[in-house]
């Protein structure tokens, strides 16, 4: 029987093979939801899905201004609305 606080359907069970080759079934965290743009709601491709903690530390990051905030295209949009409302176009 799983400890108490394994009892529940917040966690992940996994079938693992172990060396000796027996199958056991391993509790894990869930992974989180996946990143989404804070304009229009897209999935953001590029962010590591994992916690910090459990992520692999070579995992690319978006380095470009508002990566992992906004996608490419509100990212264009944004940019275009602040340069034409520069030259009061709009
Ligand atoms: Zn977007």
């Amino acid at each position: 029987m799983p400890k108490r606080s394994q009892r529940t359907s917040k966690v992940r069970r996994v079938m693992v093979r172990t060396p000796g080759g027996r199958v056991s079934c391993h509790i894990e965290d869930k992974k989180p939801n996946r990143h989404r743009c804070a304009w229009c709601g897209e999935i953001l491709q590029g962010i590591v899905r994992e916690k910090l903690s459990s992520a692999p530390k070579s995992a690319k990051r978006i380095a470009r201004i508002f990566g992992g905030y906004l996608c490419h295209r509100c990212l264009e949009r944004s940019l275009k609305l602040s340069v034409f409302s520069e030259w009061k176009i709009i």
